[in-house]
């Protein structure tokens, strides 16, 4: 099996923590609050947390804003909330922009070192002369100003006497550098914005390359791990460590960011689904962020476990099939979630030979694979509810749910055979007259013949009206999620909305209870639209895949 990256990190802790390279372990999540968390942003808080947690290391959790155009205290609070519900508990939570005064300090260390200078080249200008892979980068015209010139323009940016774009601080390193991230990296830009945190404080901020390793070194992070496509990002990490002369040295460390089948999974395009109105919110059940996933029905254990597991399948831009999300759920619910029938297109039975008035109360197990969740009662009387597709008038070959002069059995229940199909002017179908056999009784030992279909259904009367929210990926293709027209390649059927019974003993569910409706699959009471007078079920995942054993 290939290394994975979880038990790459895993090896190197273990030999940093040998040799006393390291005392502990600290690592940090550290999001920049400029959206909600997403699956993948799971993936590195699983990591992050348990890696620090196995070595009796600690973890921070850092918002890095660095960047105030983007950047909300909706997102501060909806971080903090998905990553406790996931489970985690941070050692210390930071904020990057408090940094800010030291990251400035530091700055002017390595201009004094002459390692930093302040350009006036344009941002397309700076993008022109660092060159290609193949070509070296030109010197810029302000690369040899003076200590003393730089220190002053820099205190002048600092000032806000110029304007955004008219200058930046670069690093002075190598314009000729096989790597082009060592070509004069900028280190600073102007920014006229209103911070979350600092106000208006601040006009300069740092970018990414230059903030980060120092945050990381400010706090005493041991082990950086990011994702992948900073790997070549690493040698400016460790000389801005270095020139900024950080008493405390962490090592950055990369892993394979998780891409998942059929998901949008960029914080700026899935803003783009919610600000387009393509979804209801960033917790829309559709979305993979991680408010979507809880408000879908999802547990954290389950996606814990699928965090843990992918973490042994680590190879260069995987793409994991969604349908292993779903197998984690599955397994999570198995046991925990009561079984229960819902009728989502409902169609009305009348069994003419059950007694009028006559209501009986029927026995069923809560859960068959756990039967410690004891058992519950559903009435049964002479008007039932079945799925509208449980009936074919003319059956193909093969169907052997309930057509005319055919015998099911209602799961729980008796069996009935269909005698007459009730129309309207129309000619649908809008009743069925059945016939029941009382000698058939669930449980009763019954053996005298058998049906081959079990079907599901909910007594009229008392049945609860529940409307049903049935999913499909929100992505057509499996890899548009990636690509830069995603929204040309949204899926019209991504949400179904239908109208139906669930049974009578459900009309105590509260937001976020997770069931089992017979065949329909999983489903979670819905924390923003369910009421008691109107229960509304997110459907978590259908019962078989592909994917299961
Ligand atoms: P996005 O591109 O979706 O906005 P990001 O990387 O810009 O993601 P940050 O808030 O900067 O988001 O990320 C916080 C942490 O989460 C970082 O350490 C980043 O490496 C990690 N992370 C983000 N996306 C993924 C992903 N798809 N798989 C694994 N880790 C991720
Ligand atoms: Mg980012
Ligand atoms: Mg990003």
């Amino acid at each position: 099996a290939p290394a994975s990256s979880g038990n790459f990190i895993k090896q190197i802790v273990t030999d940093d923590l040998k040799t006393g390279k390291v005392n502990e372990v600290v690592t940090r999540f550290p999001p920049e609050p400029n959206g909600y968390l997403h699956i993948g942003h799971a993936k590195s808080i699983c990591l992050n947390f348990e890696l620090a947690d196995e070595f009796g290391g600690r973890t921070h959790l850092r918002f890095d804003d660095t960047n105030p155009a983007k950047e909300d205290e909706e997102y501060v609070r909806s971080i903090q909330e998905d990553i406790k519900w996931l489970g985690y508990e941070w050692d210390k939570l930071f904020f990057a922009s408090d940094y800010f005064e030291e990251m400035y300090e530091r700055a002017l260390v390595l201009i004094k070192k002459g390692k930093a200078y302040v350009c006036e080249l344009t941002a397309e200008q700076i993008r022109e002369t660092r060159g290609t892979l193949t070509a070296p980068g030109q010197d810029s015209p302000y690369r040899n100003r003076s200590v003393e010139e730089n220190l002053e323009l820099f205190e002048r940016m600092r000032k806000g006497e110029f304007a955004n774009g008219e200058k930046v601080l670069r690093a002075k390193i190598d314009m000729a550098s096989p790597n082009v991230n060592l070509r004069d990296p900028v280190l600073y830009r102007i920014a006229h914005a209103h911070h979350h945190n600092t106000g208006d404080k601040w006009c300069i901020y740092p970018m990414y390359d230059y903030a980060h390793p120092l945050e990381d070194a400010i706090e005493g992070i041991t082990h950086s791990i990011c994702t992948l496509e900073f790997a070549d990002h690493r040698p400016l990490y460790d000389w801005v460590i270095r020139e900024c002369e950080m008493p405390n040295v962490p090592q950055q460390y990369e892993f394979a960011r998780l891409n998942v089948t059929n998901t949008v999974m960029s914080k700026r395009k899935l803003k783009l689904l919610v600000d387009e109105k393509v979804v209801d919110g960033w917790d829309d059940p559709r979305m993979p962020t991680v408010s979507g996933l809880r408000r879908k029905g999802y547990t954290p254990e389950a996606i814990r476990e699928f965090c843990r597991e992918i973490g042994v399948v680590k190879s260069n831009n995987s793409t994991v099939d969604e349908k292993l999300l779903e197998h984690f759920i599955r397994e999570d619910l198995k046991l925990k979630a009561p079984r229960t029938m819902a009728v989502v297109q409902p169609l009305k039975v009348v069994i003419t030979n059950y007694p009028e008035g006559q209501v009986e109360q029927l026995e069923a197990e809560i859960n068959p694979e756990n039967e410690a969740m004891g058992i519950r009662h559903i009435p049964f009387s002479r008007e039932i509810y079945i799925e509208q597709d449980d009936f074919m008038e003319e059956p193909v070959k093969g169907y052997h749910r309930l057509f005319p002069g055919n015998e099911v059995r209602l799961k729980h229940a008796y069996f009935i055979k269909c005698e007459d199909v009730v129309k309207d002017a129309d000619g649908n179908v809008i009743e069925l007259h059945c016939t029941y056999d009382p000698e058939t009784k669930s449980g009763s030992g019954f053996t005298g013949r058998k049906v081959k279909g079990t079907i599901h259904w909910v007594e009229a009367a008392q049945a609860q009206p529940a409307e049903f929210r049935l999913y499909e990926p929100l992505i057509l293709d499996e890899s548009a999620g990636e690509s830069a027209d995603f929204l040309s390649n949204l899926n019209p059927n991504s949400l179904q909305t239908l109208q139906g019974f669930v049974e009578d003993n459900m009309s105590g569910a509260q937001a976020q209870d997770k069931f089992q409706f017979f065949r329909h699959g999983y489903f979670n009471v819905d924390s923003k639209e369910s009421s008691a007078s109107k229960l509304v079920f997110n459907r978590i995942v259908s019962l078989k895949s592909s994917f299961d054993p």
